[in-house]
């Protein structure tokens, strides 16, 4: 794995996060984006050389939904970049860890995207993420 990509913060209102987050950063969001497969709306903000990912949930099944009735707003995932998203589902899953997505999936921000499970990672939901070429 390379760097942190960026880490996701799930949110109830992603206008008003916006607002909370462009104050925060001191810099606007650069690109808003749906992704209807997963019923999210997010956001993105460029910090130096890393990424903030704002998410609120498009439909009450959302995995953002579900999500922050359980635990509330907050962080909801780390992503870390990868340079081969299949080799290292493989290499992940040859050591016993449990993937939610063993077939990456086209995600936010022209990624290819996995997410490993978080009860097999210490209840921190890990995003693997590759760059679309
Ligand atoms: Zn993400």
């Amino acid at each position: 794995m390379n760097k942190i990509e960026h880490i996701g913060i799930a949110v109830k209102d992603l206008a008003l996060s916006n607002t909370i987050f462009e104050d925060i950063l001191g810099t606007p969001s650069y690109k808003t984006e749906i992704v209807e497969s997963e019923g999210v709306s997010t956001t993105f903000f460029q910090v130096g050389p890393n990424k903030i990912e704002l998410l609120e949930a498009t439909r009450e099944d959302s995995p953002i939904a579900k999500f922050i009735e359980k635990r509330g707003e907050g962080i909801h995932h780390i992503a870390f970049a990868v340079d081969n998203i299949e080799q290292e589902i493989e290499r992940l899953q040859s050591k016993g860890y449990r993937l939610i997505n063993e077939v990456p999936k086209k995600g936010a921000d022209k990624k290819r995207i996995a997410f490993l499970h978080p009860k097999s990672s210490n209840g921190v939901l890990i995003e693997l993420c590759q760059d679309e070429q």
